[in-house]
């Protein structure tokens, strides 16, 4: 374990309110429940289903989990306590690591939400000032667009995003998340373009249950992406292309082997990427549901199977240096 501890690695993929520590969350809630006196009682059963650890039957139920979340972090102060404690989580030391951080490189993302106390702009300058309170070699920022969003909702995104680059603040790229099988396709494309012009960075979840459409996969494809999110059910074709154009993967495990999107790591097919020396990074996309870490992540490369995938510490040295590789430069 010591030798994953002091191991360089990159998280590139983990959604700021689905890594919220769960300590960090029952404080917001019982914060809120001292200045307002009562919790919407839905509130108060997603908060105690994360507490006592979820069981998905498949990855349409994951989404209903965060509404709850979102009831705690929808004005800026609760949002960056939230940010804060994400970014703790990953970067600094901790007893229970050795010492060591579990993260050398943070990129953190996160989908701008208006509510009746900010605006997405605000929303997203309140993550970036937690974001800036550490160097730029440590941390950066992705704006995620929902695939739940209406095309002007999308292009507010967009705008602050650009704005916010522009202006020197440390936003370096755009994702696309959300149910997997909503929104069209064609309508992202132009804001994809929009953010690649101005020098963003492009990252989409792409193919990530069977029932993705094959038409949305060739339309990602075609946003000319510079990473993929979790690109389970590529077919033959999809994954030459990938390989190919060297586009980096993100590997995300455990959240894989929850969601049932895959049956067991043998299946998976980080096999695959492995097997051609494709560029891939470990993460862990949601620590508060999955209750993963970047250092259990990599504990499954390590260990023997059926646990594990039983890969050798030089190989998964080389796993952890092309994470390091995959990450959007901050210019
Ligand atoms: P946020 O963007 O900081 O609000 O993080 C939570 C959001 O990330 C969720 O509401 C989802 O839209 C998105 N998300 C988290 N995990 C996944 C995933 O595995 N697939 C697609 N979207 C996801």
């Amino acid at each position: 374990i010591d030798f994953l501890r002091k191991l360089p690695k990159a998280e590139l993929h983990a959604h700021l309110n689905g890594c919220i520590p769960i300590q960090t969350l029952q404080a917001l809630a019982q914060e809120r429940l001292l200045s307002s006196s009562s919790l919407p009682t839905e509130v108060q059963a997603g908060i105690e289903r994360l507490q006592n650890g979820i069981v998905l039957n498949e990855i349409h139920e994951f989404f209903g989990l965060f509404p709850a979340i979102y009831a705690l972090t929808s004005a800026p102060e609760p949002l960056a306590v939230a940010a804060r404690a994400v970014l703790t989580q990953f970067l600094e030391p901790s007893l229970e690591n050795g010492d060591y951080p579990q993260a050398a490189y943070l990129e953190l993302r996160s989908t701008p939400r208006e509510t009746p106390e900010m605006t997405r702009l605000k929303y997203i300058e309140t993550v970036l000032d937690e974001v800036e309170k550490y160097p730029a070699e440590k941390a950066a920022l992705i704006v995620s667009l929902d695939r739940r969003m209406s095309d002007d909702v999308a292009k507010e995104c967009v705008e602050c995003a650009v704005t916010l680059k522009k202006a020197g603040r440390r936003v370096v790229g755009m994702d696309l998340c959300g149910d997997p099988l909503a929104g069209n396709m064609e309508e992202f494309a132009k804001h994809y373009r929009t953010a690649k012009k101005a020098g963003l960075r492009v990252t989409v979840h792409i193919a990530e249950t069977k029932g993705s459409h094959v038409a949305d996969t060739l339309q990602l494809l075609d946003f000319q992406p510079d990473r993929l999110g979790h690109a389970t059910f590529l077919d033959a074709a999809q994954k030459d292309f990938v390989c190919n154009s060297k586009i980096g993967v993100e590997i995300c495990l455990s959240s894989n082997l929850l969601c049932k999107t895959v049956p067991t790591l043998e299946d998976h097919h980080i096999s695959h990427y492995l097997k051609h020396n494709h560029p891939i990074a470990i993460c862990t996309d949601d620590t508060l549901p999955f209750r993963n870490s970047l250092i259990s992540e990599y504990a499954l490369l390590l260990a023997a199977p059926p646990v594990g995938l039983g890969l050798r510490e030089d190989d998964v040295e080389r796993i952890a240096r092309m994470g390091m590789e995959c990450r959007f430069k901050s210019t």
